[in-house]
């Protein structure tokens, strides 16, 4: 008889207790420690950024499988001999936090949290996010993820928030930053304006939503109607003009009642079908540029002071600019409703053309108390049926406007954080200029452009994406008004107009005239850092800080800044006027820095590793090894304007902060 050589198997192993068996034994054997310490002599540098996970909530199977993707990349490189970095990132400000933490307390708005008070709510965020950052970390340790966990970077430190401020004078100084008046996409739950930055695919929902063709009389012409189409009717007592195409051949159909209506003429047959006499007229789109017509809101107070003050703009056709408002003849009319204060292209529209608007909600979507009548109060987000029933009654009453009501399924936004529909609304909002000539008289867009094509990019139509975002970006809004826990955007407005923007904690101390005393020793974060007051450089008078958060792309996107440490004398980056010569990579990483780990890097979003990164990092940094290690920042979703996102505020930071 032969002798069985293999122990019995057990038959019902516990795989959850074996894996945390062999865990402890990584961490109490020291096994880990000496793979992060594995190359701390070798002269070969390779730098991996980890893009930050929000510590707000568990980590979900999405984000187990991105940090298995990071961490395989590590353990690839540290086989291959290269000392680096191993410090994980914890997303910690903005809105995300604010939202679970509002769910906790039961609240529905935010007139909670000012009664509730700004402090404590402010220290509930803070606790959630330390509290999240432990869970989060003990999960990617149960993950066999090996990273340098007792040295985890926070975005909410004060090195991180300080390095944005440092960040944002110097685009100040380039003439970049402005307070715009825009029309902008705006949550009408968490009362905030969201960037395009902020408005990714996933945030789209296939809605179905009630369209309405609306027929507006031309003034001087009888039964004769412009035929407009919107998606949105609530928009509809902001119209301002009708858009066409100068280009596009427009039809003048009788209808079976007798009465007139202009549409592209390639619409004609979706629009109307047998239920017409015939086309009387065709004509191109200039040839209606010019006319005026009225509109079934005219009588509201709201209305009618814009058509007093306006009379040659107000509701009129203009051209439109394909470039801005391109017209489609597919669906519509190919006579576009141009609410200057409703809707992005609208407004770019209006300022192109010189239209006036009328602002009809406030911050909760509510149309305005003034001026709006019936409407006054009532939600335009919620209630579309109020506009729809409006004109209903007009039918009725013997003045037709409603041509008919359509089921529309289309692609809607939603807040990315409360899931509310958006909607658009005129704000003051603060702006990074992407078309302002900066000192050298290049614009912060072409510089960028010229950057990223420097990158190994991998794979490669990681570049294609990035250029496209890069020509259509518009102006990046960095301002969140009406928000507690984020980013103090160190912006000073003083009432006689002049603004200040401080690049950190010792020159607000220098500048202070009040406040500083109570403010030290706190975090730059609402309520104690507005305490301060400063005084203004022109005429002398107190101001306060603009109320404003910032937006959180620029907390991750600071990051390889922020984290760095001066290799002489220890202290932040941030400290330093001379950044430049900080991008040494530190022996490890920052003691103080606060307590946080990031989802999906995959290699979609992973650039190739660069070559000579060794020598360059020990050199001082050149621009393009820079922009290099940027890309290699792991981002939160794997879709394609979240990639581009993440990679545009580090490459637009790294833009600024380093010479070419
Ligand atoms: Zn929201
Ligand atoms: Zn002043």
């Amino acid at each position: 008889m032969t002798k069985h050589s293999f122990k019995r198997v057990d038959a019902d192993p516990n795989f959850v207790a074996e894996e945390e068996t062999l865990l402890k034994r990584y961490y109490e054997e020291g096994i880990v420690d000496q793979y992060l310490h594995k190359n701390d002599s070798s002269k070969k540098h390779f730098t991996f950024f980890d893009g930050p996970i929000t510590a707000n909530n568990p980590m979900g199977v999405h984000h187990g499988w991105g940090r298995t993707y990071k961490d395989l990349w590590q353990k690839y490189k540290n086989l291959q001999g290269y000392k680096q970095r191993f410090q994980n990132g914890f997303d910690c400000q903005g809105l995300w936090v604010e939202v679970e933490v509002e769910k906790e307390l039961g609240f529905t708005n935010k007139k909670q949290i000012e009664e509730y008070g700004i402090e404590k709510f402010v220290e509930l965020c803070k606790a959630r996010v330390n509290k999240y950052s432990k869970i989060q970390t003990d999960q990617s340790k149960r993950l066999g993820y090996f990273m340098d966990w007792d040295h985890s970077y926070y975005t909410m430190s004060d090195a991180n928030n300080y390095m944005i401020w440092h960040f944002l004078k110097v685009c100040h100084e380039q003439g970049w930053i402005y307070k715009g008046h825009h029309s902008v996409p705006w949550c009408p739950r968490c009362q905030t304006a969201i960037s395009q930055h902020e408005m990714l695919t996933e945030d789209y929902k296939e809605l179905v939503h009630d369209s309405v063709y609306l027929e507006l009389p031309i003034q001087g012409r009888q039964h004769e109607f412009l035929l407009i189409w919107t998606t949105t009717p609530w928009t509809i007592p902001a119209n301002i003009a009708v858009a066409v195409d100068p280009k596009l051949k427009y039809a003048l159909v009788q209808g079976t009642s007798g009465d007139k209506f202009w549409v592209a003429e390639d619409a004609v047959e979706r629009i109307f079908g047998s239920e017409k006499k015939g086309i009387l007229q065709t004509v191109l789109g200039k040839e209606l540029v010019g006319l005026h017509y009225t509109a079934p809101f005219d009588h509201l107070p709201a209305v009618k002071s814009v058509q007093v003050d306006n009379p040659d703009t107000f509701h009129s056709v203009v051209a439109t600019d394909p470039l801005i408002l391109p017209i489609v003849t597919t669906e519509g009319t190919g006579l576009v409703h141009t609410a200057v204060s409703a809707g992005s292209e609208d407004f770019k529209l209006g300022k192109l053309r010189g239209l006036p608007l009328i602002p009809v909600i406030d911050d909760e979507a509510n149309y305005l108390s003034d001026g709006f009548g019936e409407f006054s109060g009532k939600n335009a987000k919620k209630h579309p049926e109020l506009i729809i029933d409006f004109l209903k009654k007009q039918n009725a009453s013997g003045h037709p406007c409603l041509f008919k009501v359509e089921r529309y399924k289309h692609r809607y936004p939603a807040c990315w954080r409360c899931k509310t529909e958006l909607v658009w609304k005129v704000a003051d909002e603060w702006y990074i200029s992407m078309d302002q000539p900066g000192k050298d008289g290049r614009t912060l867009r072409s510089r960028m452009q010229s950057v990223a094509q420097k990158i190994t990019w991998l794979p490669d139509f990681g570049l294609e994406r990035e250029l496209d975002w890069l020509a259509n970006m518009h102006d990046w809004l960095i301002s969140k008004p009406n928000r507690y826990w984020g980013l103090a955007l160190p912006i000073y407005e003083c009432e006689c107009g002049h603004v200040q923007v401080l690049g950190s904690p010792a020159e607000l101390q220098e500048k202070a005239v009040s406040g500083w005393d109570q403010f030290a020793g706190h975090s730059p974060h609402k309520p104690h850092i507005d305490q301060v007051k400063i005084s203004c450089e022109k005429c002398g008078k107190a101001v306060s800080r603009i109320n404003d958060v910032g937006n959180v792309w620029l907390d991750a996107g600071v990051i390889p800044f922020s984290t760095l440490l001066d290799p002489q004398t220890g202290p932040f980056s941030w400290m330093s006027h001379h950044l430049r010569q900080f991008w040494v990579m530190p022996p490890f990483w920052p003691r103080t820095a606060a307590p946080c780990t990031n989802p999906g890097a995959t290699p979609s979003n992973l650039t190739r590793p660069p070559a000579k990164l060794a020598s360059i990092s020990c050199a001082g940094s050149t621009f393009a090894s820079l922009l290099r290690k940027i890309s290699c920042l792991a981002t939160k979703k794997l879709t394609k304007s979240a990639v581009n996102s993440i990679l545009f505020s580090g490459i637009l930071i790294a833009f600024l902060s380093m010479p070419v």
